[in-house]
This record gives structure tokens, C-alpha cells and sequence, in this order.
């Protein structure tokens, strides 16, 4: 918070020191012992149960824009692998006695949905509905992320021994599906808002010039506009106590990962929905730079708290990288308040408040005192009596 960021920035006496990586062999997965597999068979198996779900009852677990997005006969051949792998994955560890209880969830799983109509329900128009719960987007988002980011962690790792079930790692997968599932939540909240804040401000022929410009300035407009709003607000969230008790749940995570960025507080999650849409409804882009640019921000949004060490060179001075954003996660003192920008370091660099200490790393993550570690304990932290040990809490 402000008042313990005076003066850090000059910060050439802070001695720099490598991240020591707690014990997590326990939680290791190694080739042999039957952990991966008997993992593969619950998670398909419950996966292919959900998907199964989406295809029976679509228009309360999927979203009328994602829709439209992806080709449903496609999934149903996706889905047909999956649970053909789960059960394959979960006999392979009843005969090799292994993790039973794991593979005992994927066939069970996988039988629940078979004896739903498995991969072979009849595809239909479906209603369009204004709410529905985002399931269909909760789990393409995690198997698109799960596949991307475990293979740039495992090839590319930052913190080789860190795990991928590292501590805490179930509260996150619970953010995570927590913030998937309010999709369409987000979407009716955010778009009213713009249109009842700032509907006033639309300007047809502002918005005529901005769609005649070649798609790249378009996305480079997006990116830079949409950074602005999103750096002031993060910073408020940082210097405002009472904001910073809302921002601290993300950033009580101490084990930076592709899951670590889901921690967040539902207030936090609909406020940043509310404030990222305001410059994309003002500025009016073509549908293609648009597009673009929510690509971007959605690998970004994953990609800067993963797990990932791959050398950009001068890249780094133009878009916000791991090492970056992990500083902005670092409870060490010359990192406290710095950092908050999305897309590109530039209105750290403006304002006063970029760090990046050559070549190093945080060695601490987390919030500088500690807050819950369950999610309704986060949940309920804001109103949490205010002591002293709250009003100091910053990282
Ligand atoms: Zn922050």
C-alpha cells in the first residue's frame, strides 16, 4: 500500500536472493506409480460426466455465445475419446492396484454419463437464454488452459521442482470454477453497466474512424486503451484500504502457477469485467480486432502467472511477461506497489512504478501478513474486523 511504498523504487541496497522451493516431492507425479494415471481417469471421467451435461440440458449450462462459437458435433467426438480414456486409464489402474479410489471416481463417472446419452445425444437448436451457468466455458477453458500451460510449465519451468498439485492448488481450481461458471452473470452485469454508465458517450463517427484503421493499430488501440483503465484500477485497488482487503485474496497465493490468476474475490471479478469493457464499448473496433485482442488478453491473463521462464529478449520492455507480473505478486519490499499493468509495462514505466531487477526473481510470494485460506474465509475478509494487521496487508 502507499504508505510502505515510499522510496522503494530506489531500492539499489535490497540484496536480491533466490526463491527456495519448499519440499513438494509428496505431491510429485512420476511415470510408473499409477498418480498420473489414476488423475487422468477422475479428471476425464468427471469432465466427460459435466460435458455429457452440457449436451442435455444446453440451454441452463451453456452459454448462448459460446454457442455459436464452437461446433457442438466436433465436442461430441472429443467427448467420445475422453470417456473412452478415462475408462481406459482407470482399468489400468485397477490391474496395476494403484490409486483405486481415483480411477474408482472416473468409471463411476464415466458410467453416469454413458447411461446419460454419452456421446450420442441427438443435437438440436437450443433457446437462447440470458442466464445460464457457463459449464460449457468452465470446461473448455480448463482443458484448453490444462493442455497449453502444463506443457509450456513442464518444458519452459520457471521453478522446476514446483509441482503441478502444489499447495493450495484446490482453492484455485475451486476459484476457477467458481469464475467460469458466472459467465453469463458477468456478461449481463458488464454490458449493462457500459450501457447505462456510458452509453451517453458512444459516437457513431469516432467509432466510423477507429473501424477504418488496419486491424493491427486497432488491437495496438485496444491494448494500450484498455491497460489505461486497467492500471488505475489495480492501482486503487492497491492504495485504497479498503479496496486492497478485496485485492488481497489474489493476491494471497503463494506458489505463482497458470492457476495462481484465478484467485479472486467475486467483487474484484465483476469490478474488472465492469472497467475492461468500458474502453472496448467506447472505442467500437471491428469484430476481427476485437477478437483479437480478447485472445490476447486471455493467454496474457494465464500466461503472466504461470509458471514459465522463456527468454523474449527486448520483448520484455513491450509486453508484460512471468517475471514481470511476478514481481507485482512479490511480498519482498522494493516490489511492494509496483507493477500493474496487463499488456505492457509502459504506464508502470509513465507513472513511477515499474520494477524489474535485471534478471531476477521473487524469492517470497503472498500478501506481507496473511489472510484465510479457504475461499469463504476470503470471501467474507473485507468485512473482516478491521485490525491493524489488515490496514498494513500489502504485497
Ligand atoms: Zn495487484
Amino acid at each position: 500500500m502507499t504508505d510502505q511504498n515510499q522510496g522503494q523504487t530506489d531500492a539499489g541496497e535490497y540484496t536480491y536472493t533466490p526463491r527456495q522451493i519448499e519440499d513438494m516431492e509428496h505431491r510429485a507425479f512420476r511415470f510408473g506409480d499409477g498418480k498420473i494415471s489414476g488423475t487422468l481417469a477422475c479428471t476425464l471421467g468427471v469432465l466427460s460426466l459435466l460435458t455429457v451435461l452440457c449436451f442435455k440440458f444446453p440451454q441452463y449450462l451453456t452459454t448462448t455465445e459460446l454457442r455459436a462459437a464452437y461446433d457442438a458435433a466436433f465436442l461430441q467426438q472429443v467427448l467420445k475419446y475422453g470417456m473412452f480414456a478415462a475408462l481406459g486409464f482407470g482399468l489400468l489402474n485397477f490391474v496395476m492396484a494403484k490409486y483405486r479410489r481415483l480411477a474408482s471416481v472416473g468409471i463411476l463417472s464415466t458410467a453416469a454419463a454413458f447411461a446419460l446419452g454419452g456421446y450420442s445425444i441427438p443435437l438440436g437448436p437450443v433457446e437462447p437464454t440470458a442466464l445460464a451457468l457457463g459449464l460449457d466455458w468452465l470446461i473448455l477453458a480448463l482443458v484448453v488452459s490444462a493442455i497449453l500451460f502444463i506443457f509450456l510449465e513442464k518444458v519452459f519451468p520457471k521453478y522446476r521442482d514446483q509441482v503441478i498439485l502444489r499447495p493450495g492448488w484446490e482453492l484455485d481450481t475451486w476459484y476457477f470454477a467458481f469464475n467460469h461458471l458466472l459467465l453469463t452473470v458477468l456478461l449481463l452485469i458488464g454490458n449493462g453497466f457500459v450501457e447505462t454508465v456510458f452509453g451517453w458517450a458512444i459516437h457513431d463517427g469516432f467509432q466510423a474512424t477507429i473501424q477504418s484503421l488496419p486491424t493491427f493499430v486497432q488491437v495496438i488501440i485496444l491494448i494500450i486503451a484498455a491497460d489505461f483503465v486497467l492500471y488505475w484500477s489495480h492501482r486503487f485497488f492497491h492504495e485504497n484500504p479498503d479496496l486492497w482487503k478485496f485485492h488481497a485474496v489474489h493476491h494471497s497465493t503463494e506458489n505463482m502457477d497458470w492457476m495462481a490468476g484465478s484467485r479472486n474475490h467475486v467483487f474484484q471479478t465483476i469490478t474488472d469485467r465492469c472497467l475492461a469493457l468500458v474502453p472496448l464499448y467506447l472505442l467500437g473496433t471491428t469484430k476481427g480486432a476485437l477478437d483479437i485482442y480478447v485472445g490476447i488478453a486471455a493467454f496474457q491473463a494465464v500466461y503472466v502467472h504461470s509458471n514459465v521462464n522463456i527468454p523474449v529478449g527486448p520483448l520484455k520492455y513491450i509486453f508484460c511477461t512471468p517475471q514481470y507480473h511476478h514481481w507485482h505478486h512479490s511480498s519482498e519490499e522494493p516490489a511492494i506497489d509496483t507493477n500493474y499493468a496487463v499488456h505492457t509495462p509502459l504506464f508502470d514505466k509513465l507513472f513511477g512504478t515499474y520494477h524489474m531487477p535485471g534478471k531476477h526473481w521473487p524469492a517470497h510470494y503472498g500478501t506481507v501478513k496473511k489472510i484465510p485460506t479457504s475461499f469463504w474465509g476470503q470471501m467474507m475478509h473485507p468485512w473482516r474486523k478491521d485490525t491493524e494487521e489488515e490496514v498494513d496487508a500489502a504485497g
